[in-house]
């Protein structure tokens, strides 16, 4: 018999008439679903975590296309282009994205197990505007030939949608290049289809290896973990596999204090480590999930430091074309001064520490 995460491929809520078994649609969604040439889908899974009658769901905005995407203000155009470092003297591969010296993002497919409505790279896996070529011969190549690299980030579209065989492959490949020290997978799945951490997919990427698979998913609301969730990401862990989370700010989804510390103490509950929160970059087409800069550093500094657990606090960054850019809540140092530094903490106390001169 098929497996259950492939039945779930197949069965693909994507359209109208699919919905409609899941939730009460909204007049607003079905304008948007009727009217919008844009790709959308999600999990039959993902789909029976929707609120039936709250079109403000935040797994509903997420999945389900809105008219406010034809509205582009704040977007910039070619974004992919600028973000992705693609037109610089280097020849690479349009598989390899690079930003940095020691390592790469290798992607490896276009296709997602849910195409999120806030997605950055959706000229690319959404509207598929950007036609680029994801060669994996290619790719594999071009990092065994710049020894240079030795940490690889696998992404998409999502990789783990890739059989076992294919994942077995690639990982093999991977870890075979000398220069290779780790390997990361970014994949949604483990959030949107649970049910693809099955005992092969185990063996083809886990184990016991000296090059070692770290998993980085993505989780934006308290609500997509589920029983399901847990029990993958012990699955994962049992062999040897990291996961850590990658959280965009969104905004009426989690840009609210209760909600984005919910996110952290309940990813920890589960076992995910929260790596980053990324703010919302400007891609075209997502204005209405976008808040000001400031705001995740205020969500971490009034949520989580100091008010929760440590290792619940991602590190927020702007991703941008020159890399991923920390923002840090600005209220820890409040003065300087030849002699001593004033500190302020998440209460508002004060204290102070002498400044060693060099
Ligand atoms: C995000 C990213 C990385 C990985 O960055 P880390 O800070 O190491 O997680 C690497 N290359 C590119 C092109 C990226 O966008
Ligand atoms: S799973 Fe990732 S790549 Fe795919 S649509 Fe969502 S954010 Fe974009």
């Amino acid at each position: 018999m098929q497996e259950e995460w492939l039945q779930q491929m197949e069965n693909q809520v994507n359209t109208l008439e699919k919905l409609k078994k899941y939730i009460r649609v909204s007049e607003a969604e079905t304008l948007a679903l009727r009217t919008l040439k844009s790709k959308w889908g999600t999990t039959p899974y993902f789909a029976s975590l929707m609120d039936p009658e709250d079109p403000s769901c935040p797994i509903r905005r997420q999945v389900l296309p809105s008219m406010e995407e034809q509205v582009n203000r704040y977007g910039m155009e070619n974004y992919l282009m600028w973000k992705e470092n693609r037109d610089t003297e280097e020849i690479r591969p349009d598989s390899i994205a690079r930003q940095y010296r020691d390592r790469v993002a290798f992607t490896v497919t276009e296709v997602c197990g849910i195409y999120c409505r806030h997605c950055f790279r959706k000229e690319l896996v959404v509207e598929q505007d950007l036609q680029l070529r994801f060669d994996v011969e290619e790719g594999l190549n071009w990092i065994a030939a710049n020894p240079e690299i030795r940490d690889v980030l696998v992404t998409g579209g999502d990789p783990l949608l890739m059989s076992d065989d294919q994942l077995a492959d690639l990982i093999g490949r991977l870890r075979s290049i000398g220069h290779i020290e780790m390997i990361r997978i970014g994949s949604r799945l483990p959030i949107v289809l649970p049910q693809r951490i099955t005992e092969g997919l185990k063996k083809a990427i886990g184990g016991f290896h000296k090059v070692p698979v770290w998993i980085n998913t993505q989780c934006n609301h308290p609500k997509e973990l589920t029983a399901e969730t847990e029990r993958a990401v012990y699955e994962l862990m049992s062999c040897g596999i990291n996961v850590g989370n990658q959280a965009v700010l969104l905004k009426g989804i989690n840009d609210d204090t209760e909600t984005f510390r919910a996110l952290h103490q309940k990813l920890l509950r589960v076992r995910i480590r929260p790596y980053y929160l990324f703010y919302c970059e400007p891609a075209p087409g997502i204005d209405h999930f976008r808040t000001p800069v400031e705001k995740g550093a205020e969500l971490i500094r009034d949520g989580l430091r100091g008010h929760t657990t440590g290792l619940a606090q991602p590190m927020y960054v702007l991703a941008t074309n020159i890399g991923k850019i920390p923002l840090m809540p600005d209220y820890s140092i409040v003065d300087k001064n030849e002699r001593e530094y004033t500190l302020r903490n998440h209460k508002g106390q004060t204290t102070r520490i002498p400044n060693i001169p060099e």
